[in-house]
């Protein structure tokens, strides 16, 4: 197989069933996915997300806290998560951002944990992993503040409408597509590729969740970033082997620790 080799972008590894995490790593590498990026949820996973970047060589991990946890951040969190950071595996700050859909931590407790870790990428010239759920216009005001002015971004399953995109767009951020795009009613989620120069678009997972068809409402997986990208083609108009080069090329440019 000669294909230029993808890259998951996104996929929650720590989440697999025991015992079921090398196997899904093997299929995913028989389909010529060649890389990983785990992102933790809370500060409390690190540990263990870390150990699956350090027994794999193609895995690399971010570490942060993502919205729904944003409650477990704790004063000296940002030190803690430095500390973590110096991990030659750890290539991003995330999963962080918001969610304003399940609100499971209060917003303005997210927005500030979330300000707390641009923060911290932006000192440490790393770039984050951003989950946003129903939140665009707290998450552009974010953006639009002049300290995170050199923010580097991969806006990741984006669903977020065209506005917002053509914003992020603008900003130089990067957008991470999911199986999302192969659903048929997700024309919103499609409309947004036509705006993209296509130095911001990455291919991600987003395992265990959201499986594109046709494993729609199965357990997703890292071997299936195969359909998402077969899928991109289509809606790209150029070939598999053109967008599994062109997003790899994405993923280490952004998220450059992981290519040193
Ligand atoms: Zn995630």
């Amino acid at each position: 197989m000669s294909r230029p080799a993808i890259i998951d972008s996104h996929c929650h590894l720590q989440n697999l069933p025991a015992g079921e995490l090398e196997a899904a790593l093997d299929a995913a590498r028989e389909r010529g996915v060649g890389g990983f990026l785990l992102p933790a949820v809370r500060l409390a996973d690190a540990d263990e997300v870390l150990g699956i970047c350090h027994r794999h060589s193609d895995v690399w991990c971010a570490l942060g806290v993502h919205p729904h946890d944003a409650l477990t951040w704790q004063d000296g969190d940002q030190e803690r998560l430095r500390g973590l950071l110096a991990d030659p595996k750890a290539v991003a700050v995330g999963e962080c951002g918001l969610d304003f859909y399940y609100d499971h931590s209060p917003r303005e407790v997210q927005e500030r944990v979330l300000a707390e870790q641009w923060e911290l990428a932006i000192e440490l010239d790393l770039p984050v992993v951003v989950h946003n759920r129903d939140s665009n216009d707290a998450m552009l005001a974010m953006v639009r503040r002049p300290q995170f002015g050199r923010l580097r971004a991969d806006f990741h399953s984006f669903a977020g409408g065209l506005a917002m995109a053509r914003e992020l767009i603008e900003r130089g951020f990067y957008l991470g597509f999911s199986g999302m795009i192969t659903f048929p009613k997700a024309d919103n989620v499609r409309e947004v590729l036509p705006f993209l120069a296509a130095e911001q678009i990455l291919v991600e997972t987003d395992t265990p969740y959201l499986a594109p068809v046709p494993y729609r409402g199965k357990p997703n997986r890292p071997a299936y970033v195969v359909e998402v990208g077969e899928r991109l083609a289509v809606e790209l108009g150029c070939s598999y082997s053109e967008v599994s080069a062109l997003t790899s090329r994405n993923f280490f440019r952004l998220y450059s620790k992981a290519a040193a």
